[in-house]
């Protein structure tokens, strides 16, 4: 299909819809569409405050949008979006700061910023910018994954890329760090392009040719609920988010008055519009089965460290028996103590403990209680963190079901798994493309 060649300036009209899906109870993402920005945020980090931190950061880039790029003589659309994209993550690694209970939080960033004759781009993470042209999709972004450089290595296909065990494992990401890096680019539009920034919740659970049929809807508002709506028909796993923008006429952007962007208002969607706030020390429960042992994957990739409470409460433990023993309590107190469950590690393998896992000097709170045949390797690096550092159970039974939730979980680990946040040199695939038929 060739191009329409319109002498007219172009101009953006937008749409942002968001979903929590089917099985989580908050959504993590957060979206923001007006006539100059697209901009998705996915965040991670589960029970540490994922929804703060795309709150976070979509509330700071969002403050770009403030009409200075103009590619005729403003500020460059590049420069700005990448200053404001700096000033998200040290937000972010301010929060942390003040509160280590967040700390592990973070957050995908996607990006397109108009400066009335093209966009300036910034990606960071697995949130993907699809363009639909004609009939024609192509996947703009390069997942920042760790399947995604396995498939850049030639070692997988992008159809293994789909089922792989650890096709969620983040190798970047918006964490409040100073190593973080996002990749910029510009982009040239033409008139009739349609742009899609999207959550995995969406690539995951929908295919390309799919979000290419549904992207080509009658309009942009039919589009982003069409493919809502395959997402959460595809499992609906997690949150899902779509911001799409189209390239019109500018000469007839008034005529539209029965879309959504008509009135020119900016659109916030998901957790931005919710205005989370910081929850300092309150963020991590350890009683909160969602947040002792993350069986989600997608909240394991989004948690490279989460705070242990576990290990403090440990320590507690075992200087109240101390003190127990001190006081003449000492047979009530190593009773009690002795009934207390937690599952770590022995001898490489996945192991249920009984007592605490903590040592006074002269006396062993711990004993091994059952060994399984479940490699520590084959778990993830998360995972293995969380091994590593003893996973507390409320009684054996529950110590028994934090094992079968391993046993589920554990897949054959490649051979070097990096750990979710080291930066690598990006390697740029030729764009995917999926033609409708
Ligand atoms: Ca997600």
């Amino acid at each position: 299909m060739t191009s329409p060649v319109s002498d007219s300036p172009l101009a953006l009209r937008y749409t942002a819809l968001t979903d929590v899906g089917l099985r989580r109870s908050n959504n993590q993402d957060s979206g923001y569409a007006s006539p100059h920005l697209l901009l998705l945020a996915d965040g991670m980090g589960g029970a540490a405050a994922g929804d703060l931190a795309s709150s976070e950061a979509v509330t700071i880039i969002r403050s770009v949008d403030d009409g200075s790029t103009d590619h005729q003589g403003g500020v460059d659309a590049l420069d700005h979006l990448a200053d404001v994209v700096n000033a998200a993550n040290q937000r972010l690694g301010d929060l942390i700061e003040a509160d280590p209970a967040v700390e592990g939080m973070g957050t995908t960033v996607e990006a397109m910023l108009w400066d009335g004759e093209k966009f300036a781009v910034a990606h960071l993470g697995d949130s993907r910018a699809y363009r639909l042209r004609g009939n024609r999709l192509t996947q703009l972004s390069a997942d920042h994954t760790f399947v995604q450089s396995l498939v850049d290595e030639g070692r997988i296909t992008p159809e293994e890329a789909r089922h792989h065990p650890h096709r969620s494992l983040l190798l970047r990401a918006m964490l409040g760090r100073d190593d973080f890096e996002a990749d910029y680019s510009w982009l040239q539009p033409q008139l009739g392009d349609r742009y899609l920034l999207c959550s995995d919740g969406l690539s995951d659970m929908v295919e390309d040719d799919a979000i290419a049929r549904a992207l080509g809807a009658e309009s942009i508002d039919v589009a982003a609920t069409e493919l809502v709506r395959l997402a959460l028909e595809g499992g609906g796993a997690d949150n899902v988010t779509v911001v799409i923008g189209e390239m019109v006429d500018a000469s007839t952007l008034e005529q539209e008055s029965d879309l959504a962007c008509a009135d020119g208002q900016p659109q916030l969607v998901g957790a931005a519009a919710e205005s989370p706030q910081p929850r300092r020390g309150a963020a991590v429960d350890v009683h909160d089965s969602t947040a002792r042992f993350a069986v989600d994957p997608e909240e394991l990739r989004y948690a490279p460290r989460e705070p242990s409470r576990w290990r403090l409460a440990r320590w507690i433990i075992a200087v109240v028996v101390l003190l127990a023993l001190l006081g003449g309590g000492a047979w009530y107190a190593y009773q009690w103590s002795q009934d207390q469950y937690f599952v770590s590690e022995s001898d490489g393998t996945v192991a249920i403990y009984r007592g605490v896992d903590a040592n006074l000097p002269f006396v062993t709170l711990k004993h091994l209680e059952s060994e399984t045949d479940i490699q520590v390797d084959d778990l993830s690096s998360f995972q293995q963190s969380q091994i590593s550092d003893g996973i507390e159970a409320t009684d054996l039974a529950d110590a028994e079901q934090i094992v079968r939730e391993l046993r589920d979980d554990a897949a054959p680990a490649p051979s070097a798994t990096p750990t979710p946040t080291v930066p690598v040199t990006p390697t740029v695939p030729a764009p995917t493309e999926t033609v409708v038929p």
